[in-house]
């Protein structure tokens, strides 16, 4: 297995911010996945994996440990009798595209997010009213003591929440759908993609949602817009002017000036509602938010 060093994070990330990993490397088999653990348990690193990062701010100083990709076939889906398998790297996209063609439906929620299924289990990842734990059978969790299959219970999925913590990989996910015809899958994704354009920026670079929604009558989105943070901007980030609950890097963008926006509407989301937001979007190296 080949570790490259100082790798940069930003190229891994759907918001394009992020400095260098110490180390990264591409398992393409469980075995490989295994030696990068244990490589990294001998030299006392911390591991985290990375999926398309497309609900990740990695610090401007980057991760000083060692970052896995999945590839190979911890990156591939098929599926058929009612079930999609999975690698933890494989995108939502081919799993949809391989469920679609098996003629299997449940998974067309997915189409809106564009993550990986191991991403997809670490948040429960979820959208119209559907997510990872509705359709997860199990995943296969390997970390530097060993690995097991583990049900949506055991992984403790809630909203927008799992257990895992970084240093557990999801290698492997099985998935139980129903059938269903190859049109009406194709018809169910057009229209969640066109209600998804009509709401949020498209074609540019964010992590998605950036706050879980609170227990509250308006939503992170509707509160902070409220708070009049709508293309509210700090150095190259800026606050959606489409929707307020997602930043955009604008122009060369850096993790700090992320932080400091999401640090601004932390702040006025507890002046104006008595709120606390808690953010979505998972941390990587050192980052903190006041
Ligand atoms: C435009 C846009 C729209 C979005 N819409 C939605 C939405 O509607 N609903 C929604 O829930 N999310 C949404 N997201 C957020 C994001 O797509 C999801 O959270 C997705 O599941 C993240 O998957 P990922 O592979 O990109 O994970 P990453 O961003 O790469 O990583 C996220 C976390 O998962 C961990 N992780 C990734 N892969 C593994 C693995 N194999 N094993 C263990 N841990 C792993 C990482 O270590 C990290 O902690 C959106 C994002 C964008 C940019």
């Amino acid at each position: 297995m080949n570790v490259e060093e100082g790798v940069l994070l930003s190229r891994f990330t759907t918001v394009g911010i992020g400095g260098p990993a110490r180390a990264f490397a591409r398992p393409e088999t469980l075995a490989q996945l295994e030696e990068a653990l244990g490589w990294a348990a001998k030299r006392e690193l911390p591991v985290a994996t990375i999926g398309l990062g497309s609900n990740l701010l990695v610090a401007d100083e980057g991760f000083d440990g060692l970052v896995l990709k999945l590839a190979g076939e911890l990156a591939q889906a098929e599926a058929g009798g009612e079930r999609l398998v999975a690698g933890g790297g494989a995108a939502n996209a081919v799993c949809l595209h391989r469920a679609r063609a098996a003629g299997l439906g449940g998974f067309e929620f997915a189409c809106a997010i564009p993550g990986t299924v191991g991403g997809g289990v670490w948040m429960n990842a979820g959208a119209y009213g559907s997510d990872w734990a509705a359709v997860l059978e199990r995943a296969l969790v390997v970390d530097g003591e060993g690995s097991r299959w583990l049900d949506p219970a055991e992984l403790g999925l809630t909203y927008r929440h799992s257990e895992l913590r970084h240093g557990q990989v999801v290698a492997r996910a099985e998935f139980r759908l129903t059938p269903r015809p190859e049109e009406e899958i194709r018809a169910t994704v057009a229209d969640l993609q066109a209600l998804r354009k009509a709401a949020q920026p498209t074609n540019k670079r964010t992590f998605g949602s950036v706050f879980q929604n609170p227990e509250h009558e308006l939503t992170a989105g509707r509160m902070l817009e409220a708070c009049g943070l709508k293309g509210h901007r700090i150095g190259g980030a800026q606050i959606s002017p489409r929707h307020a609950n997602f930043i955009e890097n604008a122009d060369t963008a850096r993790a700090a000036d992320a932080v400091a926006l999401m640090a601004e509407a932390r702040r006025r989301a507890s002046e104006q509602f008595g709120v606390g937001l808690q953010h979505e979007v998972v941390f990587l190296g050192p980052l903190e938010l006041p």
